[in-house]
């Protein structure tokens, strides 16, 4: 494997022209949003602050799967090796009517295009804390729990904020950035006088997670009811846990359900007692489908549940979070550096949202096959959906739409999509994904031998400005030929991957990829001359029905 450039964490100076006492960027709380976004600012060097108004973490489960992209994220934070302990590879999501007919299914594969599962079901308290951890261990990273943000001055250096602690007295902090990462009822989005977009999709549903006395195995692993009278979500929780999820009807309060002899009793069919699981909780929630009107004003900006938030149906609330924090934080890095102007933040917003309707929309199509409560209207629906459940296999969960506008190349069909990662040869008579031995960053990724060599100086000097390497994956590396079938199959000899694993764009000939280069470089300094949504080549989702939306 072939690899130049420079070496991984700050590649420039970062010594810029902060007061003493301003940090670069305060992440207002600690979910798993603000967890990563931390974690990888700070793995580059920058001065973060995490302020977290529970001075312990959350103990309770919310989210239960994240897809193979997720786990390249969380790889690129440095706990990739600890996942297996906190989460386990699904095989599987099935729909079935009451009768037990199949509407819909997706397969799983155990390595997705990102190098990991397709789906990880997981516990969220047990992946926060490798996350905070993580955070924790970056030395120019503070985790400040116990602090609650109350007030937010923002000005054209930076803002002042004010912090309460549990007991005491209030303290002001300065940063260059503030990014709220902090849940649906954000106080960062209110502060700055945000307003909010609601599609008026709501359910309820009781949450109930018990731990397994005994390994059971459920067959399939993931499995949506849509019956009339009591649409059911049964689904694994991570390593010996399990999640029933159970929609309030109509005639039915929110006090009726959410009653633990209720939660056992709907757990009864299922044959879970008290003599072989845990109830650990039960408690309903509101599945909304909502997003913030602005994802940036000023110096502020919002990340996670605090500028989205989504129906779990398609396991995709905490996963775009998730993105948006691999998005934001080599954005802010190439500010806070002072190598893209600050209009490179706007940049995050247009990139995101797109992805994120795109993934409401889909969501709330999934919410309406499974909330149905009418039983002519659930009929038709069974009618129409398993013709097309029984006509095929199941395939693996749809691709969900990558960078449709931004930082990508125009007029290149492979720009905005995500790269894939395989296994290499690591160089030491192992194996290991190519992150794990080339570092995150800007990787302009080739298996043509010579590309490295007839890069012009400029161009690598460009690439090395940026953080950025060259990456050359020899065939003799690629053990499970990742690379060499992806690059025949695109007809391309490199491409250039972005740090969040999206592609820039792509060099059909080791001669184009100095002016890929010159075309990244002319993006991140002018990068509101970027081209718009109407150049986007990606397709959209498919719809649950198998057409295309
Ligand atoms: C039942 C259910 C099932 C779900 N299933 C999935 C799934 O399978 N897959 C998936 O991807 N997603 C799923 N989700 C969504 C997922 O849980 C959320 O999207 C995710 O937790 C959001 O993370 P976050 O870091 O943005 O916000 P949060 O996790 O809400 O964290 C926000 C943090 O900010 C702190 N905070 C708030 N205000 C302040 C303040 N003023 N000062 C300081 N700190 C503050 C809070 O204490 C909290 O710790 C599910 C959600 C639910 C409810």
């Amino acid at each position: 494997m072939g690899h130049e450039g420079s070496a991984d964490g700050p590649a420039h100076d970062l010594a810029h022209d902060l007061a003493d006492d301003q940090v670069d960027v305060a992440v207002i709380g600690c979910g798993p949003v603000g967890g990563v976004l931390a974690t990888l600012l700070g793995r580059l060097g920058h001065r973060v602050v995490v302020i977290e108004r529970h001075a312990v973490p959350y103990p309770l489960p919310r989210a239960v799967h994240f897809d193979h992209e997720i786990g390249r994220i969380l790889q690129a934070c440095g706990i990739g090796a600890d996942l297996p302990d906190v989460s386990e590879a699904g095989h599987d999501y099935e729909w079935r009517n009451g009768a037990g007919q199949v509407l819909l299914r997706f397969g799983a594969r155990p390595t997705g295009p990102s190098g990991w599962p397709d789906m990880n079901m997981f516990c969220q308290p047990a992946l926060e804390r490798l996350i905070e951890q993580a955070a924790a261990d970056q030395p120019t990273v503070e985790i400040r729990r116990g602090w609650r943000l109350v007030g937010l001055d923002d000005g054209p250096d930076g803002a002042t904020l004010t912090l309460e602690p549990d007991a005491g007295a209030a303290e002001h902090l300065r940063a260059r950035y503030v990014i709220g990462c902090d849940g649906a009822n954000s106080t960062v989005r209110d502060l700055v006088g945000t307003t909010v977009t609601d599609l008026g999709f709501f359910y309820d549903w009781l949450i109930v997670d018990v731990v397994l006395h005994e390994p059971r195995v459920f067959d399939p692993i993931n499995l949506q009811i849509c019956e009339p009278t009591r649409p059911t979500t049964a689904v694994s929780g991570g390593p010996g846990r399990r999640r029933w999820e159970f929609m309030r009807l109509p005639h039915e309060s929110v006090e009726e359900l959410d009653d633990v002899a209720r939660a056992w009793q709907l757990l009864e069919p299922w044959d879970i007692t008290p003599d072989d699981a845990t109830l650990e909780r039960h408690a309903v929630y509101r599945f909304q489908a909502r997003w913030a009107d602005r994802w940036r004003t000023g110096n502020v900006l919002l990340a996670g549940d605090a500028a989205h938030q989504m129906p779990p149906f398609a396991g995709q609330g905490m996963c775009s979070g998730l993105r948006d924090a691999a998005n934001l934080a080599w954005k802010l890095d190439l500010v806070l550096t002072g190598r893209s102007p600050a209009e490179l933040l706007d940049v995050y917003e247009v990139e995101r949202s797109a992805n994120v309707r795109a993934i409401i929309d889909f969501s709330m199509e999934l919410g309406q096959v499974i909330c149905v409560t009418d039983p002519a209207e659930a009929a038709e629906r069974d009618a129409r959906m398993a013709e097309g459940a029984a006509s095929g296999e199941a395939g693996p969960p749809p691709p969900l739409p990558g960078v449709t506008a931004g930082i990508i190349r125009a007029d290149d069909p492979l720009s905005g999509g995500l790269f894939v990662q395989g296994r290499v040869d690591d160089g030491r008579g192992s194996t290991a994904l190519l992150d794990d031995v080339v570092g995150v960053g800007w990787r302009l990724v080739t298996v043509h031998p010579d590309l490295a060599g007839r890069l012009s100086a400029d161009a690598r000097d460009r690439l090395a400005g940026i953080g950025g390497r060259v990456v050359t994956v020899a065939e003799a590396d690629d053990v499970d030929g990742t690379y060499s079938s992806w690059f025949a199959e695109h007809d391309v000899v490199a491409v250039l991957q972005r740090p969040d694993f999206h592609l820039f764009g792509s060099a059909c000939q080791p001669g184009d990829a100095g002016a890929l280069l010159d075309d990244l470089h002319r993006s991140l300094t002018s990068p509101t001359d970027s081209p718009d949504a109407a150049n986007s080549p990606l397709s959209p989702l498919p719809a649950p029905d198998g057409g295309t939306r």
